[in-house]
């Protein structure tokens, strides 16, 4: 008898805290001010939720200098620089900042070592806008290392002061594949104070490296310019799942690629909404995949507040 085909379904996968406080900061403003509502940037790396919001009434620039004078600016979940914050207020703009507090936790690390006179390390993909926000910071104090071969060009001015800080969204292993290239290059490298991979990317990696070795194929729902969802391709085919693509909607979805496929594992990236994986479920039950089983190594009940200038007046 053929074997049944089924799904494995990551758990965790979806919306961070983060994303959550980020997405709910740009949909209250709208309820509070009416649109339009200016953001700079993505507010979080997901077409859909771009597209919906814009649907709403938010509109998304580029820069701040796009936003007229005196406007309400929303702030993305991968934070700004201080710069982006002097040029919004000499614009007299209206800010919310939905930074994620734990790329804040990030900043507040840089501003320290950077005042302790560190040299610091900031692993992380060339261009980001995270990176681009945490790097402003002390420009003169960080330099970018995008990957282990990075690690070669790194020139310090004292070797027992430098400290490495990272990008919340990238790969566990092959940060530490960095880290360890610049320890046997700086061997008093001092560590971040705490995790800078942050909770819902560990989290999300350690579900899909649990069921790969199971998968013939690993759909990851997420947009191409999230860091998180990219990496999750990234770590499903590191730990044996035999194809891995990464889709924003099902319809993206090539029939091709579950020609004799048994089990497909799903999950999704931090900015993903869970209505998308439904679609993705909906598909692959088309196609016989019924059976889903939830693959759960991990339980987030984490939430962030919202920022100040939408929380419900105290009586
Ligand atoms: S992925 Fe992590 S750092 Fe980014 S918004 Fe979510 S919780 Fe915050």
């Amino acid at each position: 008898m053929a074997e049944s085909k089924r799904v494995l379904l990551a758990s965790p996968r979806g919306y961070c805290a983060g994303v959550d406080r980020a997405v709910e900061t740009v949909e209250r403003a709208l309820d509070k001010h009416g649109a339009p509502v200016y953001v700079r940037k993505e507010i979080v790396h997901n077409r859909h939720v771009v597209d919906t919001l814009t649907d709403r009434g938010a509109v998304f620039v580029g820069e701040t200098d796009e936003v007229p004078e005196g406007a309400i600016v929303v702030f993305s979940a991968h934070g700004v620089s201080p710069e982006v914050h002097r040029t919004a207020a000499q614009r007299s703009l209206k800010t919310i900042d939905a930074t994620c507090p734990l790329v804040t936790k990030v900043h507040q690390e840089a501003k320290r070592f950077a005042r302790d006179d560190y040299d610091i390390v900031l692993i992380g993909h060339e261009g980001h806008e995270e990176v681009e926000g945490t790097a402003g910071e002390a420009p003169e104090h960080i330099q970018l290392v995008d990957g282990p071969d990075a690690v070669d060009q790194v020139q310090v001015r004292d070797p027992e002061r430098v400290v490495w800080l990272s990008q919340t969204t990238l790969s566990v292993d092959e940060t530490m594949q960095t880290v360890h290239r610049l320890r046997e290059k700086f061997p008093l490298l001092n560590d971040p104070p705490s995790d800078d991979i942050c909770y819902a990317t560990q989290n999300r990696q350690v579900a899909v490296k649990a069921m790969a070795p199971r998968c013939d194929l690993v759909i990851v729902v997420g947009s191409q310019n999230s860091s998180n969802s990219v990496r999750l391709v990234e770590v499903a085919l590191q730990n044996g799942a035999k194809a891995s693509h990464l889709v924003d909607y099902a319809r993206e979805i090539d029939l091709a690629w579950l020609d004799g496929v048994t089990t497909v594992g799903l999950t999704s990236g931090a900015s993903v909404p869970e209505v998308l994986v439904r679609g993705v479920i909906d598909l692959l039950a088309e196609h016989g995949f019924n059976d889903v089983e939830t693959v759960t190594t991990a339980e987030e009940t984490l939430t962030f507040a919202l920022p100040r200038e939408l929380r419900p007046a105290r009586n």
